[in-house]
């Protein structure tokens, strides 16, 4: 488990090793022992599959492509987790995802545990004809500890609908007359996949801010008002103006979540800045965000980056560096392109009040301190970003039922099954002020795992 996972899990162990109601049946040395193991447990993957994929290249070649399926813990249900394509993927990175599934999943009380598979491939340098193969081999490769009951795959970065469909139409034939809808998620509708998935990351990253900064808050005025945490005091500001929102990455995530901000009633909010791998886009009066989506859906994914090309798509703004977006004068950042975006280095550049995490690990543990300490709220990923599992649950359960919801329903289950978890953890966060929301959320999910651990008797 990579370094910052790993410490606040430990640091939620200890916590909860010193809170005498947790596990009270646990006494003296017998409750030492079960938080080492719980500890052991939590720091490793169950499994670790790895394997090289032998591809034919279109141009006679054969080539081994290193590709991963690491099965972090199974506690909660079957294994659920992404499979991405990209060039740095590698062992430590796969099995930090997987650890973080594992944890959002028992966060958000969704019942399946945690995985996470990776094929190391820069996927715009294939063909599609090579990338189906990829699809194919990966399938054939990992078929045994694949299915819907065991280990269940979903899209992530690199890979779409389109390879949901290959893989799963490659389980189809690896298992005749199985059962075969509930063994990969994020499939196409018209294949069996689930009406709202593409867009129930974003609009759950997006619900988040404004569940914080709208319904949370009236239905805990009281609690707010006699809250002296410095996180209240600033939520408590925002809430009462209008927002400037930055949006960094226009992809699956950012593109909806910018759309959600942009035509938002609760909150008064204007979409001032978004970005992408090319570009900054900066109008302080607000960009023209369904332009911008139209835009991108016709060039390839990409926002238009000089003066001809926001002509020609209509767009009042102006262009600036890539990484801009990060430092300008905003209330609020979602980011939502990549890990790792604000660090030790460049985090006083920082201004927005309220940072929401749509990527994974976009913001470094040290920065995640300073910032705190600066009282910016951080809506971590595993509590933001969660919508994507959230709806994939639901694509599993109609696949197995056959039946198939509206796309009102699933956005009336994906809503509540947040605000669900928010209202579980935001008291705590504006109640404790030592601790910053990330750290209540991994208080939160490892308090689960650790008491399914205690009573499946894994901690003897
Ligand atoms: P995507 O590939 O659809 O979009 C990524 C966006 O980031 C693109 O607009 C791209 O141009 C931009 N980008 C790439 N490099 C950049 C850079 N250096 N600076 C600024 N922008 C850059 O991916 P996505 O599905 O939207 O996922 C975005 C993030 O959210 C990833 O970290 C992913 O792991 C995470 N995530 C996605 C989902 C999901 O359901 N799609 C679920 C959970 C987490």
């Amino acid at each position: 488990m990579a370094s910052q996972t790993g410490a606040i899990v430990q640091q939620s162990l200890n916590k909860l090793l010193g809170s005498p109601a947790f596990l009270h049946h646990l006494q003296g040395a017998e409750r030492t022992q079960a938080f080492t193991s719980l500890g052991a447990i939590l720091s490793t993957p169950n499994k670790i599959h790895k394997s090289f994929l032998r591809i034919t290249l279109d141009k006679g070649e054969v080539v081994r492509i290193p590709a991963f399926r690491i099965q972090h813990n199974d506690t909660l249900g079957p294994y659920k987790g992404g499979i991405r394509f990209h060039e740095s993927v590698n062992e430590e990175e796969v099995t930090n995802l997987a650890a973080l599934m594992t944890l959002k999943n028992a966060l958000h009380e969704v019942p399946f545990g945690g995985a996470k598979g990776g094929v190391a491939i820069s996927p715009r340098e294939f063909t599609d004809r090579e990338l189906y193969l990829i699809c194919k081999k990966y399938v054939q490769y990992f078929a045994d500890v694949l299915g819907p009951d065991k280990d269940i795959p979903a899209p992530d970065v690199g890979t779409g609908e389109r390879e949901m469909d290959w893989m799963t139409a490659e389980y189809k034939s690896i298992h005749p007359g199985q059962p075969y809808l509930g063994s990969f998620t994020g499939k196409s509708v018209t294949n069996g996949g689930s009406l709202g998935r593409r867009e129930a990351t974003g609009k759950g990253v997006y619900m988040t801010m404004s569940y914080l900064l709208s319904g949370f808050l009236k239905e805990h005025s009281t609690l707010m008002a006699g809250s002296s945490s410095r996180f209240a005091a600033t939520a408590v500001e925002l809430s009462s103006k209008e927002l400037r929102v930055a949006v960094q990455g226009f992809g699956n995530v950012g593109s909806v979540a910018a759309l959600q901000a942009a035509s938002c009633q609760e909150l008064r909010n204007k979409v001032v800045a978004v970005s992408d791998r090319n570009t900054t886009l900066y109008h302080p009066d607000g960009l023209d965000i369904p332009a911008l989506i139209e835009w991108a859906r016709h060039n390839r994914g990409d926002l238009p980056a000089s003066s001809e090309q926001l002509d020609a798509a209509g767009i009042q703004g102006k262009a600036l560096g890539r990484e801009e977006i990060l430092y300008l004068d905003v209330d609020v950042l979602i980011l939502a392109a990549l890990e790792d975006q604000i660090r030790e280095d460049n985090v006083k550049r920082v201004q927005a009040r309220l940072i929401v995490e749509g990527a994974n690990a976009p913001v470094t543990g040290e920065a995640d301190r300073i910032l705190s300490d600066r009282g910016v709220i951080i809506i971590p990923d595993i509590l933001a970003n969660a919508g994507g599992v959230i709806v994939s649950y639901l694509e599993w359960l109609q696949g197995r039922e056959t039946q198939f919801y509206s796309h009102e329903e699933i956005d009336r289950r994906l809503a509540i099954k947040m605000k669900s978890t928010m209202s579980t953890i935001l008291p705590l966060y504006f109640e404790e002020e030592s601790m910053t929301l990330r750290e209540c959320c991994y208080m939160q999910a490892v308090g689960k795992l650790a008491t399914m651990l205690y009573l499946q008797g894994k901690l003897y």
